[in-house]
């Protein structure tokens, strides 16, 4: 690393812009407050999510929101990374998390504290026409069905996901395989039978999750955290993904009842946010490759650190011992858009 990047790297700060003012595509380090490596991981996320600070942009908060308020923290948090200046962009943000439901010196759940801050905004925004914009940038919308084995009746539930929760198995994984085990049909039996409402009475039934509709942004959930006879180990299986990828991987799990929003063919996904779990079920760190929006080069983000790196950089390392990726972040775009 030259004397250019470490310098930049100490301070925290890489902008590819030559104006050191504000910038879209500006990757800034957040100092560790009260082991905040998780919340810092995911604002780097937010950050690279330029659609969810123009949503916020829109909102002019009143005089009188409460002070804890998660949204208005959020918004002046993204609006603070961009700016060079700005010593402590997400005091404030952290100190309102931890006046909620966060509490300091305790390793977090990256995936559980994703849920906690979109689930926040939803209640505390509003704009009740900004909460609906943003939770429709992430949400990812499934159907449950199950089907009684004796009389063939189907029950469908509908759910609403912020995040895909991909089961992993020991050993070699790609994104395809969990996908696909994600959608596959379950048999429930042995104690595990379904209450069918038309034989009135529980009978050995399938279970099947179909897919509805997937989001602009879609966040998949490695689930590496597994509960053992009341212990929570972490499988540090090699998960491997691909920059881009095409929607066609969802086809097997295509809901019959396709809405007007479910993927067509053709559409991709392209990757811009990883974030990293490194250690222990029970201790660990958090990190963050991000690619900013529209810009073709990836940035690692460890707290106050920043440092440019390859994509090759980010496939090594997320396969590399107790260094697992966690969460996936990916942008819809078309095949001939770029970004
Ligand atoms: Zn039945």
């Amino acid at each position: 690393m030259g004397e250019f990047w470490s310098k930049m790297a100490y301070y925290g700060l890489y902008s590819r812009s030559r104006s050191w003012s504000y910038s879209r595509n500006y990757v800034r380090g957040l100092f560790n407050d009260s082991l905040s490596c998780c919340v810092n991981a995911l604002l780097q996320s937010f950050s690279a999510t330029t659609e969810l600070l123009d949503i916020l942009n829109k909102w002019n908060p009143s005089d009188r929101i409460e002070r804890s308020n998660i949204p208005l923290h959020l918004k002046n948090t993204l609006l603070a990374m961009r700016d060079v200046s700005h010593p402590d962009p997400h005091v404030d943000f952290l100190d309102s998390l931890y006046r909620h439901t966060i509490r300091r010196y305790t390793q977090q759940d990256a995936d559980e504290i994703f849920h906690i801050i979109l689930n926040l905004i939803q209640k505390q925004m509003p704009d009740r026409c900004l909460a609906q914009e943003i939770r429709s940038l992430y949400e990812i919308k499934v159907e449950t069905q199950v089907k009684c084995s004796h009389c063939a009746s189907v029950q469908r539930m509908p759910t609403s996901l912020f995040s895909l929760p991909l089961a992993i198995c020991e050993g070699g994984n790609t994104l395809e395989s969990c996908i696909n085990s994600f959608f596959q049909l379950q048999n429930l039996v042995d104690g595990e039978e379904w209450f069918c409402d038309q034989c009135e009475k529980k009978q050995p039934s399938t279970h099947e999750l179909k897919l509805v509709s997937l989001p602009p942004i879609l966040c998949v959930h490695l689930k590496r955290f597994r509960n053992d006879r009341g212990f929570t180990r972490k499988l540090n299986s090699k998960v491997t993904f691909l920059e881009t990828f095409s929607t066609d991987v969802f086809a097997a799990g295509q809901s019959e009842n396709v809405a007007n929003d479910s993927p067509r063919a053709g559409e991709h996904y392209s990757l811009y946010a990883v974030i990293v779990h490194i250690g222990s079920a029970m201790s660990g760190h958090y990190t963050a490759y991000i690619r900013p929006f529209q810009d073709q080069a990836w940035y690692y983000a460890d707290d106050n650190h920043v440092q440019p790196v390859t994509w090759s950089d980010v496939q090594q390392y997320t396969y590399k011992g107790s260094s697992t990726a966690y969460l996936l972040l990916y942008r819809k775009k078309s095949w001939n858009s770029s970004g």
